[in-house]
């Protein structure tokens, strides 16, 4: 369905638990409170994709926290698989444990996925993520891979002093795998994306590298704007909400592990499907219709904004 802006809401963010395995130091700070208890059921979520998909959603991504976090995942891949109106269904994930599921997931109806890594290096990736395992990322990318889980994009969000020195280790990369590379600003949700010193533009990384050449998008409303070196089997995106809002095209909501609908990552507003669950499925179908209508023109990451959530309690 449209929203009251005109555009075409036809893609759900799905956060499915805000535990992590990791506390990357840009995302967490350690101090959250996690809400195991108020997870949405794999009925719940069941319902509220049926109601969205009875409204226009086709795509519908799973993240957290960490949506490996939950034992029974690949229940609620199937259920969202049986949808027929879903023609994407995807996962953001950071790797960790990955290679002993991909298997099921992909089993269950699972089609790509994404994975976040921030650094190639062990020793870096290890102290960014607060204790994860690089070699748990690369076993997880081969197992997807073998299991026909592609194309894969790997994401790495960019922060000075921190990564910015393997900008060039990231888009080798896509040299001789289908592996696309994106590169995303640092958004000032999170205490270290508060301070702009830490964020460093698109404009900033491609200004230096003119062999990257621009090509067209994949999808119509993909966030990225991608590149290719000449050769190169994958993509090098960019993913720039600081520099360069892309809110006109955004075609998606987000729905919390607590079954808060979030419209929009930029604003605070969130519409609670609690008690709608509780009601039946017109009245849940009611209150989702009116959330997506009204979901805010654009983010506020331009003006004087503090996130009541950080990333991982969203669902990024
Ligand atoms: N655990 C999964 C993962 O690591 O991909 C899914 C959840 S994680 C919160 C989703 C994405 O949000 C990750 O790629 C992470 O890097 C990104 N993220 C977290 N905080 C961010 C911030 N302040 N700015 C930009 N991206 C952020």
């Amino acid at each position: 369905m449209k929203d009251c802006m005109g555009r075409e809401i036809e893609y759900l963010r799905l956060s499915v638990t805000d535990r992590c395995n990791l506390r990357c130091v840009y995302c967490r700070d350690g101090s959250e409170q996690c809400n195991k208890e108020k997870e949405l059921t794999v009925d719940d979520i069941d319902r509220i994709v049926k109601s969205m998909v009875s409204l226009g959603v086709n795509k519908v991504r799973l993240t957290g926290g960490e949506p490996l976090m939950r034992p029974d995942l690949e229940m609620i891949v199937k259920k969202i698989a049986q949808n027929d109106r879903i023609k994407d269904l995807c996962m953001t994930t950071n790797g960790q444990g990955l290679s002993y599921r991909a298997k099921a997931l992909k089993e269950a109806g699972l089609m790509r996925l994404n994975i976040s890594v921030d650094s190639l290096d062990p020793a870096r990736y290890s102290r960014i993520t607060r204790g994860g395992k690089i070699e748990e990322v690369i076993r997880g990318i081969d197992e997807a891979i073998a299991c026909g889980l592609y194309p894969i994009k790997l994401n790495a969000v960019i922060v000075r002093g921190e990564n910015d020195d393997e900008i060039d280790d990231f888009i080798a990369l896509t040299k001789d795998r289908p592996i696309d590379v994106r590169f995303i600003e640092l958004m000032p949700i999170g205490k270290l994306g508060q301070d702009k010193e830490n964020r460093v533009p698109s404009s900033e990384i491609l200004e230096s590298r003119s062999y990257l050449k621009r090509v067209m998008p994949r999808y119509p409303s993909q966030p990225s704007e991608d590149y290719k070196v000449e050769g190169y089997q994958g993509r090098v995106g960019f993913i720039s909400p600081m520099s360069h809002k892309f809110c006109n095209i955004c075609n998606r909501i987000r729905l919390t592990s607590d079954g808060q609908i979030k419209p929009c990552l930029g604003n605070n507003g969130e519409v609670s499907l609690k008690n709608a669950l509780l009601m039946g499925d017109e009245m849940l179908g009611a209150v989702i219709r009116k959330a997506i209508f009204n979901k805010p023109e654009g983010h506020n990451f331009d003006k004087k904004f503090t996130s009541d959530r950080v990333m991982s309690r969203i669902g990024g």
